[in-house]
């Protein structure tokens, strides 16, 4: 039971402390963004594993012909955003912007967390937008479509609807100047944090659910109906299960 306890409690931050490790690793790398995506890769295949072996719920275990569907959304999302990652930087150095301000002279991690700062408050305010509005609405349903909650549910959505909620943020970053290797440390960290959120892991946050979103999709008060909340992973706003 100790052991079960330490899992669900520890899991988490210690998972993430590692993948935040591997992003800070990233600029001594020959190839930093292939060095992110194997991160990634492995991040989502703990988180992946952590279910099986301690699930929520033991029925959302089974798949639901959902699966499939999931990968493919999965494939196209990771293709969009890295397509916009590398684009912005593309179309930057093809106008011959230089960029407004941008702290390059910042310790890495240090830039990868600023560059968090804009990218979620765009992920954020878009998604609170798409509960609201019905155009936005019907984009964004397909991401609350599910049945069950695992791993893979966080990559369920509508590629424009995954461009929309980005693309501020990106833009504010394109403008900005900030390093493509910047921001695709800050998309790692946020892919496995998605892939927790989403998950069917019987996982605690502790004290650290104050600053997370992860009230709603951290069980015992995960359900569908709160699943409905609003996405936040830096502390901007209560949590509106
Ligand atoms: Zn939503």
């Amino acid at each position: 039971m100790a052991a079960r306890s330490t899992v669900r409690y520890g899991a988490y931050p210690v998972l993430m402390a590692a993948v935040i490790l591997g992003v800070a690793a990233a600029p001594w790398r020959d190839v930093p963004l292939a060095w992110l995506a194997g991160l990634v890769m492995a991040g989502l295949t703990a988180v992946a594993l952590l279910e099986r072996w301690f699930p929520f719920d033991p029925r959302w275990r089974q798949p639901d012909r959902d699966f499939p569907a999931d990968v493919i959304h999965a494939v196209i999302n990771l293709v969009v955003m890295h397509s916009a990652v590398l684009g912005f930087v593309v179309l930057r150095n093809w106008v011959g912007w230089q960029g407004m301000w941008w702290p390059n002279d910042w310790p890495y991690l240090a830039q990868v967390f600023m560059a968090g700062l804009p990218l979620d408050l765009s992920l954020y305010a878009v998604h609170r937008l798409s509960h609201r509005y019905g155009f936005l609405w019907r984009l964004h349903s397909i991401h609350h479509s599910s049945r069950r909650l695992y791993w893979l549910n966080g990559e369920r959505r509508h590629p424009l609807h995954a461009a929309l909620m980005a693309g501020p943020g990106l833009v504010v970053l394109g403008v900005l100047g900030a390093p493509a290797e910047v921001v695709g440390g800050w998309l790692a960290i946020l892919a496995v944090h998605l892939a927790f959120q989403h998950s069917n892991f019987d996982y605690r946050a502790g004290p650290l659910r104050y600053l997370l979103g992860n009230l709603c999709t951290t069980p015992p008060t995960r359900s569908w109906r709160r699943v409905q909340g609003q996405y936040r992973f830096v502390g901007w706003d209560r949590n509106r299960c």
